[in-house]
């Protein structure tokens, strides 16, 4: 990538208005292209369907298939850099793009975030500079390797290789009776069988890095899961005990550098008590992207993980992000639109609103809705990110807003 920034609101070599690019039309979409679009880029989108969130504010919204040849060809013709929103973007179609534009993060580090094989080979040899290693598990690529996994992983966790997320695409498997069916049961493709560990707690860290390797690290965030979805994340001095979290951080940085990493990066950890009795971190996954576990940057830090996003792709400076208050971030999923209150719908109930007034007269709440056009169970609509004066304060208007959701306590 061409060290030379990307000013904003500058006309480009190509003679118009300096425009970035997102692959994918999400919601991680829309937020950078509200980042982008804050500072003066110009955008462009490339997503199959019209009704994107990115799509739906950007300047340019191409509405092809991510390996459609003319649909890369536009967005190349309309954008000076361009970044990916999503991990299961054709690593070829990044390829295409990054022989003619700068494209961060690079084909082959999305390439190896989007196959849980290599994410964890990677995370391995990653481990001498890291110090955190990844944990126990054996490949699954054919039916012959079925036999080859050791007894120590079970009971585990069967998960495939690729286009696994929110927990999808996992199923536990308690004996070596069990596996060959799970295997079956996911298609036979290529796995990753992990041991089931006892975890302590979760959390994830975000790190931007720039071409020129300077790289800057995020507070470290504590994570709260509901069946495989992030439910909550926790982020302020204490949420994850302070020798875990410098840890975390620094292998993070070094994940990314061993990578060579350009944009943003979320690695995911596991908090498990190692043979000694001590608190311990083990590697889980990453995402070539902004995370949902760091969106409560939007409201609680001086840079947000979709700024941190445009100004590592447009080779602008990456200064160290300060957490101005403590935060926490509740996922809105659209089951809420079918159980405002938390009283449980008729199967054939329509989707209400949940009660923002009453949310948004609480001091400290700061309402993201993706602009999806329908609700649906399990579908992510949008994000509360909760910032205040002290933990205490914090803790509390949380409380208060879960309360009204009907959603569980679900704070640590
Ligand atoms: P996804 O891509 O769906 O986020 P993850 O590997 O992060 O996949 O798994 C989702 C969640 O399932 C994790 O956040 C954790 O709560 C649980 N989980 C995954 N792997 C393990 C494991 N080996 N042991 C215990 N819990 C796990
Ligand atoms: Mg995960």
């Amino acid at each position: 990538m061409s060290l030379k920034p990307l000013l904003p609101g500058a006309l480009s070599d190509r003679g118009q208005q300096m425009t970035l690019g997102v692959m994918g039309g999400g919601q991680l979409g829309r937020m950078f292209v509200q980042a982008a679009q804050a500072m003066g880029y110009f955008t462009a989108v490339l997503d199959p369907d019209p009704a994107s969130p990115a799509g739906l504010i950007s300047h340019h919204h191409i509405k092809t298939a991510y390996d459609d040849e003319q649909g890369l060809a536009q967005l190349m013709q309309r954008c000076d850099a361009i970044t990916t929103e999503f991990e299961n973007v054709p690593a070829p179609a990044l390829v295409t793009l990054g022989a003619h534009r700068p494209v961060a993060p690079s084909a082959k580090c999305v390439g190896i975030a989007q196959d849980r094989i290599k994410e964890k080979a990677h995370f391995a040899q990653a481990a001498a500079i890291s110090g955190v290693a990844p944990g126990p598990n054996a490949a699954i690529e054919t039916e012959a390797d079925l036999a080859q996994v050791p007894d120590h992983l079970f009971p585990g966790i069967l998960k495939t290789a690729r286009l696994g997320y929110d927990g999808k695409g996992q199923v536990g498997v308690a004996s070596r009776a069990d596996l060959a069916s799970a295997w079956q049961g996911l298609g036979s493709v290529a796995c990753v069988l992990e041991k089931r560990l006892q975890l302590v707690s979760e959390c994830s860290v975000i790190v931007a890095r720039g071409a020129d390797g300077q790289a800057v690290s995020f507070p470290v965030q504590k994570n709260t899961h509901i069946d495989g979805i992030l439910a909550l994340t926790e982020v302020f001095e204490g949420a994850v005990p302070a020798d875990l979290a410098q840890r975390a951080q620094a292998a993070t940085l070094a994940i990314a550098q061993h990578l060579n990493y350009v944009g943003v990066l979320c690695v995911e950890y596991f908090v498990v008590k190692n043979e000694a009795g001590a608190l311990d971190l083990v590697v889980n996954e990453m995402a070539p992207r902004p995370h949902n576990s760091g969106h409560y940057t939007q409201n609680a830090c001086d840079l947000s993980q979709f700024e941190a996003q445009v100004r590592a792709l447009a080779g602008l400076p990456l200064p160290t992000p300060r957490q101005h208050s403590p935060a926490i971030m509740v996922n809105l999923l659209g089951d809420l639109w079918f159980n405002p209150n938390g009283v449980r719908p008729q199967a054939s109930a329509e989707a209400v609103s949940p009660p923002w007034a009453q949310v948004l007269a609480l001091p400290g709440t700061h309402l993201h809705l993706y602009g999806k056009l329908s609700a649906r169970p399990g579908r992510k609509m949008g994000h509360l990110n909760i910032t205040g004066p002290s933990v205490a304060a914090v803790r509390e208007t949380t409380a208060r807003v879960l309360a009204l959701l009907g959603l569980p306590a679900l704070m640590g």
